[in-house]
């Protein structure tokens, strides 16, 4: 049984503190990581950090909408990463908002799975970006800290 959960939204204090690791799968973190899934989905997101959801533990959803996702990286660690590519930056947790952010184009992840046994991935472009991005909230840091210039509105729904 999956549930969505409220996304928490700039400006909540749980979304700029260091998570925890996650020391074995139980059912409860098994749930989470199901309705992680969920409520990325539900906002049509890309990615999702659990601190998203108000939990502390250093565990992150993404679906790119390649055929290996989705992925779920339990204690993601970055072990490598090359070159360099900017681009547009979204955020669940910062709705209605992008800005400019200049990411590596290639990391390389080490991470646990569902299973707890570990894993590698590589991802360049979109996913590369998800990963860094995702991984930025597990110690409490949003992407709006690295934009270059300006935060722009995406939709003008108030204002019309
Ligand atoms: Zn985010």
């Amino acid at each position: 049984r999956m549930a969505i959960r409220k996304i928490r939204t700039m400006g909540d204090r749980i979304l700029n503190k260091v998570c925890r690791p996650v020391e074995e799968m139980t059912p409860k973190i098994q749930e989470l990581v199901e309705d992680m899934l969920e409520t990325m989905y539900d906002a049509y997101g890309v990615g999702l950090a659990a601190p998203q959801v108000g939990m502390l533990k250093r565990i992150v959803v993404i679906d790119i909408g390649d055929e290996n996702g989705p992925y779920v990286l339990i204690n993601p660690v970055i072990i490598e990463t090359a070159g360099e590519q900017r681009g547009y930056e979204g955020c669940l947790s910062v709705p209605g908002m992008a800005g400019q952010v200049t990411r590596p184009n290639y990391v390389k992840v080490k991470a646990m799975d569902e299973d707890m046994n570990e894993v590698i991935y590589e991802g360049t472009e979109l996913l590369a970006r998800a990963f860094c991005h995702e991984i930025d909230h597990l110690d409490g840091k949003m992407y709006t800290d690295l934009v270059e210039g300006e935060l722009h509105r995406t939709s003008y729904d108030e204002e019309e």
